[in-house]
C-alpha cells in the first residue's frame, strides 16, 4: 500500500515538473478500466486540479479528410514556435464501434511528435463517447498540470462527438472545404451554430478561389444567427494547412476572442457552467455503471430480455421490476 502512496505523489510531482513520461503514466491509469486504478486516478486528478485552469482549450473539428491532423501540425509547430507548450488529445467516435479509429493513429503529426514543447495523445478506445469524454475532460486537468499553455482536442465531424467537444473547450474552431456539399449539414445539424470560427482549408492552388467564395458565404450564412451570449461574432478565414497559410491569423483570432471574453466574464462563466455540467453527467454516469454491474442485475437483465425477445412483457414492465430490484 505504501508503495502505491508513494508512486502517486511521484507521478504527480513528476506531472507538475513537466515530466511527459510521468503526465503519459497517469493518463494510461486514468483511461484504465481496472477498478484497482480508479482510486490511484482519483489521487492523481485531485492533486492536479490546483494546478489546471490555465491553458486555452480549444475544439478541432471536421470531416474526415478536411485536414485536421495537417492543420493541427502546423497550427502546433506555430504555437510551440512563439513560446507556447500544446497538448493535441483525440476523441474519437470510431474506437468502440470499429475498434480502429478515424484519428489518433500516431503516425499521424509526424514533426509536432518531435517536437519538446508538444504533447500527442491519441484517444482512449474501446470506450462509449461518454466514457472516452470524462478520461478526456480528465486528460486536460492533467496536460494543465504539466503546464501546456494551448490543448487541442481534436474530433471528427460525425456523430455526436462535436457536442461533447464542444461542452468542453473554450473556443471551437470548425474546418471546412469549399463546395463540398456539405454545409447543409452542417447548419441542420447545429454544428455551424457552435463554431467561434470557420476555417476553409485547402486554400491553394485551383481551390483557392472557391475558398475565397465559400469565405463571403459562411460570413453572411453567420450574420444571420443571433448574437452569441460570448458577444464574439463567430470568423470565417481561409487556410491552407499544406502552405502554411492563414495559421497565424486563426491564433489571433483565437487571442481576440479570449480579450474580448475575459473582459466580458463570459470565458470564466462557460467554464463554470461547464463543470457543473460535468458533475450531472458523472453523476449520471457514476448511477448507470453502479446499477449495470450488479451482479443481480445483470442476470435478471438477461432474464427480462428474453422475456422481451418471446413478447411476455414490455419494455416498461421489465424496467420497472429491474429497477425495483433490492440490494
Ligand atoms: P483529416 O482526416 O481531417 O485529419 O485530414 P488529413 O490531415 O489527414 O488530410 C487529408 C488529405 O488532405 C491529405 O492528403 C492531406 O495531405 C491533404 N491536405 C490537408 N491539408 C491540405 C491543404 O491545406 N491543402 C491541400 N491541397 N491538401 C491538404
Amino acid at each position: 500500500k505504501r508503495k502505491t502512496a508513494i508512486n502517486m505523489v511521484d507521478l504527480v510531482s513528476g506531472i507538475l515538473k513537466q515530466d511527459i513520461t510521468a503526465l503519459s503514466r497517469a493518463i494510461t491509469l486514468i483511461e484504465s478500466r481496472n477498478p484497482k486504478h480508479l482510486q490511484q486516478a482519483n489521487t492523481i486528478i485531485n492533486n492536479c486540479l490546483p494546478h489546471a485552469n490555465k491553458s486555452i482549450r480549444i475544439g478541432i473539428t471536421g470531416v474526415p479528410g478536411v485536414g485536421k491532423s495537417t492543420f493541427i501540425e502546423v497550427f502546433g509547430k506555430y504555437l510551440t514556435s512563439v513560446g507556447k507548450r500544446v497538448a493535441v488529445l483525440a476523441i474519437d467516435p470510431s474506437s468502440s464501434i470499429t475498434k480502429g479509429s478515424i484519428l489518433g493513429d500516431k503516425t499521424r503529426m509526424e514533426d509536432l511528435v518531435k517536437d519538446q514543447n508538444a504533447f500527442i495523445r491519441p484517444s482512449a478506445s474501446g470506450e462509449n463517447l461518454g466514457g472516452v469524454a470524462r478520461k478526456t475532460r480528465e486528460s486536460v486537468i492533467l496536460c494543465e498540470a504539466a503546464g501546456f499553455d494551448v490543448i487541442i482536442i481534436e474530433t471528427v465531424g460525425v456523430g455526436q462527438s462535436e457536442t461533447t467537444v464542444h461542452s468542453m473547450v473554450d473556443f471551437f474552431l470548425l474546418l471546412k472545404l469549399a463546395g463540398a456539399g456539405d454545409d447543409l449539414q452542417g447548419i441542420k445539424r447545429g454544428i455551424i451554430e457552435m463554431a467561434d470560427a470557420i476555417a476553409i482549408n485547402k486554400a491553394d492552388g485551383d481551390n483557392y478561389k472557391s475558398a475565397k467564395l465559400a469565405q463571403v458565404e459562411f460570413n453572411r450564412a453567420l450574420h444571420l444567427y443571433p448574437k452569441k451570449p460570448s458577444n464574439w461574432q463567430p470568423k470565417v478565414s481561409i487556410c491552407s494547412a499544406i502552405n502554411n497559410t492563414g495559421i497565424e491569423a486563426i491564433w489571433a483570432q483565437i487571442l481576440a476572442y479570449w480579450e474580448i471574453t475575459s473582459k466580458n466574464n463570459y470565458f470564466n462563466a462557460k467554464r463554470i457552467e461547464q463543470n457543473k455540467n460535468w458533475l450531472i453527467q458523472t453523476i449520471e454516469g457514476q448511477l448507470k455503471a453502479n446499477f449495470f454491474n450488479k451482479t443481480q442485475v445483470k442476470k435478471e437483465l438477461e432474464n427480462q430480455l428474453e422475456l422481451i425477445e418471446n413478447n411476455k412483457t414490455s419494455p416498461f414492465t421489465a424496467a420497472d421490476y429491474l429497477l425495483s430490484l433490492k440490494f
